[in-house]
């Protein structure tokens, strides 16, 4: 029987073969456009469950949003605070499902400290601390045990400036302890529950771009197309959490025609599918016309972990004159820290979005109001910015907005699933395979995903005994030893990809033979996040030219 590791893994040939499969004419069950991690989710899902699925992404695994985020895997904090309890328990769930089912060795706890500085009243910190109680019911709720996520407490002033030492101690009162997850990357959990997908014979087919969409009622959309027929109400939307999705207009049983570009060759080819989801994120009007969305531009910061005193222990700084509003400092493990997140309404989709001049100088004052030695821009090491798929809605401005998803049919048959968190990435990816079996009377098992490890996942006991540096295991779980088996006739592999960088040259051979990265980009700026600092990008470009010539030595 063939390993999980080669039938997860993801390859140049294997895309060409399912590729060729699926343009010669074969009618799979689910087509899904869109390889982010609402995507790659609703490919798992619907797998797993035992229908015939494709996946196809226009660029590379996580080439949107889902590799621009604060990498937190949220327990719905910010969702109490606007009085959305739901969206709140279900954050809290799906932190759990992550932390302690699917993904352990991918989620750890992070400690976040929330200094009491004089720009916090007494008042606020009250109600805060109240807010961190409530956050900590819905952890017992969900039966998060405090061993992995301890209670929130209050520290004194020794106690906070021994966690983060970097804080200016003046005026300190102390400060607020609490805990959530923090992914170890997100594009590393986007191509991991790939894998899973592959794995269950999901085909995920990056640089397939789609054009069009046409049902055979006639009605088509696309985004380099103009073929609407002028309706713009889809028949059946569903916001978050609760009961089924009404079928859209169109045949119900007929194939859906779409039409895509293999961008690796520029050749056009014709998919067909009994369901379609789209799951592009802010490019879902594209194939979805009828959806509104506000998109709006958050921005992060790459600093040295030195300034703020190398400490593991994240900082959650109130933004002067906000409400509920924080500015993040959040360490990553590599000597690096990412501060965030600003929040600005945009009308710019890009596929790399740029964070402007004010974002920056923002960010960098919000953080140097609570710290000894003040950062600036001489301290940064690069900047990223996403754009986050807010459904447009009444409330007024971006920051406002829900943080729900919904699912919608088109006229044209194709169920948009969009909105929501990477955290709730499972949770949406269930209503929408719900939606596509309900409309297509699809024949699928229930979903399994709330249980379903991803490839590399065990309990934390295992991660803790297996044979591998802890820094694979947090990336890899089970299948580290795999890394480290690549350098066993090649211990030069085993060494960094460049000066100041952990990255080893095995992770990126890794890469090519089993994750899917086709070129320097994936490489370096996806499977591995060393392009976030544009310096060692450009010092690690030789490796990663040397990790793609590697498959061909050793294909041919
Ligand atoms: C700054 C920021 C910080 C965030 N932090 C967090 C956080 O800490 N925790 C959390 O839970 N959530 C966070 N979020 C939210 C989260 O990142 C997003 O909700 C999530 O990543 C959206 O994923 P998606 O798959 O829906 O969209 P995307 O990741 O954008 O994926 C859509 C994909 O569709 C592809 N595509 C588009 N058009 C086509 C086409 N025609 N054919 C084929 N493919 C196509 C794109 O290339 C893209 O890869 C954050 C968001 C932002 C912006």
């Amino acid at each position: 029987m063939t390993g999980l590791l080669e039938r997860a893994s993801l390859t140049a040939e294997r895309r060409t073969r399912e590729l060729a499969e699926l343009a010669g004419g074969e009618v799979v069950d689910l087509l899904v456009v869109g390889g982010g991690v609402t995507g790659v989710g609703v490919a798992l899902d619907a797998a797993s469950r035992g229908l015939s699925v494709a996946l196809v992404e226009a660029g590379d695994l996580a080439f949107g949003t889902s590799r621009w985020s604060s990498k937190l895997v949220h327990g719905g904090l910010r969702y109490l605070a606007s009085g959305d309890l739901r969206l709140a328990r279900e954050s809290a769930a799906e932190r759990e499902i992550l932390m302690r089912r699917t993904a352990p060795h991918l989620v750890h706890p992070l400690p976040i400290v929330l200094p009491l500085t004089p720009d916090v009243p007494a008042t606020s910190a009250l109600v805060t601390r109240a807010g961190l109680g409530f956050g900590d019911l819905l952890r017992r709720g969900v039966r998060t045990p405090s061993t992995v996520l301890p209670p929130p407490r209050r520290l004194s002033a020794v106690e906070t400036l021994g966690m983060v030492p970097g804080l200016r101690e003046a005026g300190l009162r102390g400060g607020l302890l609490y805990w959530d997850g923090q992914l170890v990357d997100d594009a590393r959990l986007v191509v991991t529950i790939a894998r899973t997908a592959a794995a269950f014979g999901a085909r995920i087919l990056t640089r397939v771009r789609v054009l069009a969409v046409r049902d055979d009622a006639g009605t088509g959309t696309g985004p380099d197309t103009d073929t609407g027929t002028g309706t713009r109400t889809g028949t059946g939307t569903r916001t978050g959490t609760g009961a089924g999705v009404r079928s859209g207009g169109g045949l119900g049983s007929a194939p859906i025609a779409v039409q895509a570009l293999d961008t690796l060759t520029g050749r056009h080819c014709r998919l067909r599918a009994r369901a379609v989801v789209n799951a592009t994120g802010v490019w879902a009007p594209g194939l979805a016309p009828e959806i509104r969305l506000r998109p709006s531009r958050g921005t992060h910061l790459v600093l040295p972990a030195a300034v703020f005193g190398g400490t593991p222990t994240a900082l959650s700084v109130p933004i002067p004159g906000e409400r509920n509003r924080y500015a993040l400092v959040l360490p990553q493990g590599d000597g690096r820290v990412y501060v965030g997140l600003t929040d600005v309404p945009t009308d710019e989709v890009t596929e790399q979005p740029v964070p402007d001049h004010q974002e920056i100088t923002q960010l960098l004052n919000v953080v140097s109001g609570v710290l000894a030695t003040p950062v600036d821009r001489a301290d940064l090491l690069g900047v990223f910015a996403g754009l986050r798929p807010l459904l447009d809605g009444p409330d007024g401005r971006t920051a406002d907005l829900s943080r729900r998803h919904t699912v919608h049919v088109g006229p044209n048959r194709v169920i948009t699933v969009v909105g929501g968190k990477l955290t709730t990435y499972r949770r949406m990816a269930e209503d929408a395979v719900d939606a596509a079996v309900a409309q297509a009377s699809l024949d699928a098992g229930p979903c399994r995903t709330g249980r379903l490890p991803l490839v590399g996942a065990a309990s934390r006991r295992t991660l803790a005994s297996v044979p591998a540096p802890r820094r694979l295991v947090a990336r890899y779980g089970t299948q580290a030893p795999a890394v480290l088996e690549l350098a066993r006739h090649d211990p030069r592999l085993l060494e960094p990809v460049t000066t100041g960088v952990d990255v080893t040259r095995a992770e990126l051979v890794f890469a090519v033979l089993h994750e899917g990265a086709l070129d320097e980009g994936d490489l370096l700026d996806r499977r591995t996040r060393i392009g976030l600092v544009p310096a060692d990008r450009a010092a690690a470009l030789d490796a990663a030219r040397d990790a793609l010539s590697y498959r061909a030595a050793h294909t041919s």
